[in-house]
């Protein structure tokens, strides 16, 4: 898939020491952006009933792949952000530790969830947001990302579930 050659890497950041992938000028050129969304689609399992989109790319890819597929979106927070909760959890991050909230009335028990994220890395956010799906009772059919960072390992931290994407460094 050549349009995600549009991802550039961007040395020492957010921190020295870091080799960022930006995403912005893929998510920002026409074909590079429907490309990752029709790809990301294709993906997800047939029984998916709504997504839950990680702040904040996540909710970029979501938000179309959502109205494409024709159901809704649910936004997975950061701390502070949602008036009314459905579950909150805390995960550790290489340094201190982030938090991740669910808004209230969004996803069923039993409803049939793909968490959507821009990137994967050490795994710990997509994890941390499956087990808030977990604790609200859906059943998260599918992790799906643009990239995978695979030396930082995030898929093990995804055993029971599907994870896609569409480029693995
Ligand atoms: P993890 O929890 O897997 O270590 O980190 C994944 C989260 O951090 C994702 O929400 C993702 O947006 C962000 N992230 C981590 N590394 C990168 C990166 O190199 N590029 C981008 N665009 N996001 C990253």
């Amino acid at each position: 898939e050549d349009a995600l050659d549009l991802i550039e890497e961007v040395p020492d950041f957010p921190e020295p020491g870091v080799l960022f992938r930006d995403l912005s000028p893929l998510f920002g050129t026409a074909a590079g952006f429907a490309t990752v969304v029709d790809a990301l689609g294709e993906r997800l399992a047939p029984e998916v009933e709504s997504l839950a989109a990680v702040e904040s790319r996540g909710f970029l890819l979501a938000a179309a792949l959502g109205y494409a597929r024709g159901i809704g979106v649910t936004l997975v927070r950061k701390p502070g952000k949602l008036p009314s909760v459905a579950g909150r959890i805390d995960y550790q991050l290489e340094y201190g530790t982030e938090t991740l909230e669910l808004p209230a009335g969004t996803v069923r028990a039993g409803g049939r969830v793909a968490v959507i994220d821009d990137v994967l890395a050490t795994g710990g956010t997509a994890a941390a947001a499956c087990a808030l799906l977990d604790q609200v009772g859906a059943v998260v059919t599918d992790v799906a990302v643009v990239l995978e960072l695979a030396v930082l390992g995030g898929r093990n931290q995804l055993p029971d579930v599907p994870v896609h994407a569409l480029r693995t460094l």
